[in-house]
């Protein structure tokens, strides 16, 4: 065996793995392979943002963590890794950078920027997915914005408009006037703002009186298309069915009945507007009222807003409410606490607006989706239901057409003449429409030969919805099916209503399968305060900081043990210095049995005579191999690790290897059978400890394994040797009776030393033990020579069989002992 280096230096043993694994190719995915059974990771794509986070360190070691284990156990593993491109945060980015609005500049231009800025985003990402250590399969690497992707991307949209899952329609969508853009549901996130509640008179027709309404919105007046009350109201039911002079715009609407109107609310009358709020709209469909358009795409009033025209929203909103209070209309205005609907990427209050938009039938797929969402395991269990709430909720189908640049374009073009919709076929792809006329003669309807493109871009989230058939090798591998659907696809708590649920809608319309069989749940990434992550809170720390620092293994153990898995979890400084010191420990303790099995020649359990401790320790590695499998099998990532570094610091560090040292140190007075069966003990434990722990600290265990074990055991990586099997020949109840028993006496002999401030090596001239029972002084006469040698006994152990209360206590036994120095 070589000898361990004396110093642990972690910077220098990641970087020569990382570097070794990809040069040994062992994460390859095996395609030629018929034999071992295939286990795929859905490994999210990330959105390139510059910067590698906690949160996303969280992540990847947990999937890591996954794909480590699983290969071990022998499963032909798929672990890929894309980057999802076309996020609407890369065309912020990039008009901010070139000081310019999407618009200004050819489309061409445009997307060269975004790509140059990607680039330079994947290069930071990457650059931190490899210090964790990921065992990443990079020969699958893959861009969402390259076009051999888009084919994937715009083959899944020709499927399922032929399937009937694709539709164009005007409806009502959720709009960010800053970024002129669609935006999905998912995409709209709520604030808690204070606004202003306007308590404005609407004068009834032909009468002196009026009705009070309150909003938080008059600027919306001009597209009042009704008034509503609620049916029940005795103060309003008489006035269902007339009319009511909309004040300013000084035309008349109806009075209508709904009992989704809130009596108790303000005034219980308010003005429908189209479309002030999602409310506006279930009432507009439902009682089918005209719809008048107010805002452009870029959130100013339009010609429907008559004097207000060209104004903004806040602008138009002040105008409205002094010309109200002008008129007398205006009774008071109240603070109000509302929740606003925000733009995900720029935080712009988001507009309903009515537009021309593609959409994907999704709601009829809300009773598949919450079945399959029942047969998928789910890390953990409760998780389900996210997705299941989600699914139930949405209002509308998933709109996913984008007014952008750079993104994935929709493989469509209209006759120029007829308006007859042209789709691509499945052949032509990757196409750009702009780009490129469709490969047809003439228009099969009125047979014109002009085509118009379809200028909008498909949502990112089409891109990034088809992952586990593309992983898979859909639609190009002969063989796909045999990956899909994915075995596991990871993701974290906040996007559980995004890639969870998009993969599966995309993969039960276009398969009609599930796309994962398990989901895997990461809680978010808290500052140590307890308080979310942020900059502004200065409880922030970066990726780069900690790698930097204490280096992918210490790291790793922070994200695999600060938390039950899906639960939030804190970043502490001291949970990764744990991790560091544990990780020390570990190779202090290995450079020292190195030490000790210099001469150790390999032999079988059967050719040794093992010692009761050697029996304890064996037992106990056992019973440990099975709760850490169970816990990698149930993704209890945390339960794992405790139970490792437990039984390595403290019952091999602490009590094993001091109580063996002695026989191996003196083998004339202990014997070479002892001697031996203690190495033995050693090697193999230290070993399976380093199994246990591969796929949490992988550069350490390996450089510990190819010193040490990596002859001996024979395999070319720790990361691709078998997982151990739990071996019950190896499980002794008695001998762990018997250990932990001449364990606790040498712990209370080093305890009373260190209290009396002896060396630990001061000998001791005699020992006297009470045993209370002939049981206990069988053990303590088998265990003899360990309990003697280890404290320094200059004499043979006196055992008195007797319960006496004289000198102290071993716990947790009815044990004494007494010693003289
Ligand atoms: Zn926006
Ligand atoms: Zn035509």
């Amino acid at each position: 065996m070589q000898p361990l280096p004396k110093k642990y230096d972690f910077a220098e043993i990641e970087r020569k793995w990382q570097q070794k694994w990809e040069d040994m190719g062992i994460y390859h995915f095996d395609w030629n392979d018929k034999h071992r059974p295939t286990y795929s990771v859905d490994t999210p794509p990330p959105y390139p943002s510059g910067e590698f986070h906690m949160g996303n360190i969280l992540n990847w070691t947990y999937f890591d963590i996954v794909a480590r284990y699983k290969r071990m156990r022998g499963f032909n593993v798929l672990f890929p890794q894309g980057w999802d491109c076309h996020g609407l945060s890369v065309e912020i980015q990039v008009e901010k950078e070139h000081k310019i609005r999407k618009r200004d500049v050819p489309p061409a231009q445009f997307r060269k920027w975004c790509e140059q800025l990607i680039e330079r985003y994947i290069a930071i990402m990457k650059d931190a997915v490899l210090k964790l250590g990921c065992s990443i399969d990079w020969t699958t690497e893959y861009r969402t914005m390259d076009p051999d992707y888009w084919r994937r991307t715009q083959l899944s949209f020709i499927l399922l408009k032929k399937k009937g899952y694709m539709y164009q329609g005007t409806h009502p969508v959720n709009w960010c006037p800053r970024c002129e853009t669609a935006i999905a549901d998912a995409e709209v996130n709520y604030e808690k703002q204070k606004g202003t509640l306007h308590y404005i008179r609407f004068p009834l027709e032909d009468s002196q009186e009026y009705l009070l309404i309150a909003t938080s919105r008059p600027e919306f007046i001009p597209a009042c298309v009704a008034v509503e009350v609620n049916p029940e109201d005795e103060r309003f039911k008489k006035y269902i069915g007339k009319k009511i002079i909309v004040p300013i715009a000084n035309r008349t609407v109806t009075i209508i009945g709904d009992e989704a109107v809130d009596p108790d609310f303000a005034t219980g009358v308010v003005q429908i507007c189209t479309y002030g709020d999602k409310e506006d709209v279930k009432t507009v469909i439902k009682h089918k009222l005209p719809v008048i358009s107010l805002l452009t795409d870029n959130g100013r009033i339009n010609e429907n807003g008559g004097k207000y025209a060209g104004l903004t929203i806040n602008q138009a909103k002040k105008a409205i409410v002094d010309d109200l209070a002008v008129a007398g209309l205006l009774e008071k205005s109240d603070k109000l606490a509302q929740e606003i609907g925000v733009c995900d990427r720029c935080k712009t209050h988001i507009e309903i607006l009515e537009h021309k938009q593609w959409f994907m039938k999704t709601r009829v797929l809300t009773d598949d989706v919450e079945k399959t969402a029942n047969e998928v395991v789910w890390y953990p269990d409760y998780m389900k239901t996210r997705l299941i709430d989600w699914a139930r909720s949405l209002d509308w189908d998933w709109v996913i057409s984008r007014q952008r640049v750079f993104a994935t374009p929709i493989p469509v073009w209209y006759c120029k003449r007829c308006g007859e919709l042209i789709l691509a076929e499945e052949a032509w792809v990757p196409i750009d429409p702009k780009l490129e006329n469709p490969r047809v003669d003439k228009c099969s309807k009125c047979g014109s030969r002009e085509f118009v493109p379809e200028h909008d871009v498909f949502d990112t989230w089409m891109d990034s919805s088809i992952t586990c058939a593309v992983h898979a090798g859909w639609p190009d591998h002969e063989n796909w099916r045999r990956l899909f659907p994915a075995d596991m696809h990871p993701s974290g708590i906040d996007i559980i209503r995004t890639w969870a649920y998009y993969l599966m809608v995309r993969h039960l319309a276009l398969f009609g399968e599930t796309p994962y069989k398990s989901c895997l749940i990461n809680g978010m990434v808290l500052g140590s305060d307890g308080r979310k992550m942020s900059k502004s809170l200065k409880n922030y720390v970066t990726a780069p900081e900690v790698l930097g620092k204490y280096g992918s293994d210490a790291t790793r153990q922070w994200a695999a043990g600060g938390g039950a898995t899906g639960s939030d979890i804190p970043f502490r400084w001291p949970d990764v210095e744990y991790g560091r010191r544990f990780l020390v420990k570990l190779w202090n303790v290995s450079s020292f049995v190195n030490k000790l099995l210099s001469d150790y020649e390999l032999v079988r359990a059967e050719d040794v005579a093992l010692e009761p401790l050697d029996k304890w320790i064996l037992s106990k590695a056992e019973k440990l191999t099975q709760k850490v499998t169970d816990a990698f099998e149930e993704c209890q990532f945390n339960i794992a690790m405790e139970e490792i570094r437990n039984f390595t610091w403290h019952v091999f560090c602490d009590a094993y290897v001091e109580a063996v040292k002695d026989r191996l140190y003196r083998p004339q007075l202990h014997g070479q059978a002892k001697r031996l069966a203690a190495q033995y003990t050693l090697h193999e434990v230290l070993h399976r400890v380093l199994q246990l722990l591969a796929p949490v600290t992988p550069h350490l265990t390996e450089e510990i394994y190819q010193t040490m074990f990596a002859e001996n055991k024979g395999c070319k990586s720790l990361q691709t040797s078998p997982w151990p099997e739990f071996n019950a020949a190896f499980v002794d109840e008695e001998a762990e009776k018997e250990g932990d028993l001449i364990i606790a006496i040498i712990g209370e002999v080093r305890r009373e030393k260190a209290e009396k401030h002896l060396p630990l090596n001061m000998q001791v001239k005699s020992i006297t033990i009470y045993s209370g029972s002939a049981e206990n002084a069988r053990i303590i006469q088998i265990g003899e020579s360990d309990i003697a040698g280890t404290i320094k006994a200059a004499s043979a152990i006196r055992i008195i069989p007797e319960k006496k209360c004289k000198g102290r206590q071993i716990s947790p036994y009815d044990m004494y002992i007494q010693t003289e120095y």
